[in-house]
């Protein structure tokens, strides 16, 4: 079963846990940590052969078209992560649509890549904010992946279904992948997706995770981190006993863990696992 790899190709200050601690007006000025950190992860995926989908931030792809471009050269999938990293539901649809607009221009001017498949800053695609999803569509985008169907304080759709789906929208339709998870009990679901989860429980339950998705479910697993999590010696901004647990904890093994599940599982990019057939999104294997 392939799997799917994410990476969210943003710095160690875009994190919505440090957005209170750092005003955007102050990036500029901070020490970037993109170039070395995205290098550690195109290595260790060269090392083990493996495509992933690099979600790409458009202030990234503006201040760093280099990184961007050396991503692209590499052999990786090209996706979008906005442009400002805010929280979709904080938007207006308009607003949404703007930054979704410079992001694509952005990413475009960067690398030459035009990016289809999307995923929203902190999963940030909730109950309020679906209308994204039309506004994604009528900007060209056949795949998103920005709903974790788990209950959390700043995202999640509980209840949604937990594996790719096509959704319809006015503007057409967009194939959904969302964070994986695994079913618990008829009510009950965990997250397995990456990030946070990955840093802070052991290798085994995120690869239980993926076997239990792969093996009882029979679905592909989508899976993702941050450069910055491969980075132990960044700065520490985030404040506050839950953000700093959330952002920092685990940083030392995260690149052996993901090391390990990229030789454990078969993984490559959203575009791989997801072709595109007439136009649309949809599974591999009923690609024929
Ligand atoms: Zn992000």
């Amino acid at each position: 079963m392939l799997n799917v790899l994410s990476i969210d190709l943003e710095e160690y200050f875009h994190p919505t846990e440090v957005q209170s601690e750092v005003n955007p007006s102050q990036w500029s000025s901070l020490p970037s940590r993109i170039e070395h950190s995205t290098r550690v992860v195109l290595d260790l995926l060269d090392r083990s052969e493996v495509k992933a989908t690099f979600f790409v931030l458009g202030w990234v792809a503006r201040n760093h078209p280099a990184v961007v471009r050396e991503i692209a050269s590499r052999g990786h999938d090209i996706g979008c992560h906005s442009y400002r990293h805010e929280l979709v539901y904080a938007l207006s649809p308009d607003e949404f649509r703007a930054d979704t607009q410079l992001a694509v221009k952005t990413i475009e001017d960067a690398c030459g890549v035009t990016p289809r498949s999307y995923r929203a800053p902190s999963y940030s695609i909730t109950s309020e904010s679906l209308w994204a999803l039309d506004i994604l569509a009528e900007c060209g985008f056949t795949r998103d992946s920005s709903i974790y169907p788990i209950a959390h304080d700043r995202y999640g759709i509980p209840g949604f279904g937990r594996h790719a789906q096509m959704m319809q929208t006015q503007s057409g339709s967009i194939l959904e992948v969302p964070i994986a998870t695994v079913q618990l009990s008829p009510t009950r679901v965990a997250p397995v997706g990456g990030g946070a989860y990955l840093r802070l429980f052991p290798y085994r339950y995120t690869a239980a995770g993926i076997r239990q998705i792969n093996v009882t479910d029979q679905q592909p697993a989508c899976i993702y981190f941050h450069p910055w999590e491969l980075d132990p010696d960044l700065p520490r901004l985030a404040s506050g006993i839950v953000s700093r647990l959330r952002t920092y904890s685990g940083l030392s093994s995260v690149g052996s863990k993901i090391e390990r599940l990229v030789n454990d599982f078969r993984f490559s990019t959203l575009a791989d696992v997801y072709p595109l057939c007439e136009g649309k999104a949809i599974p591999a294997e009923i690609c024929v």
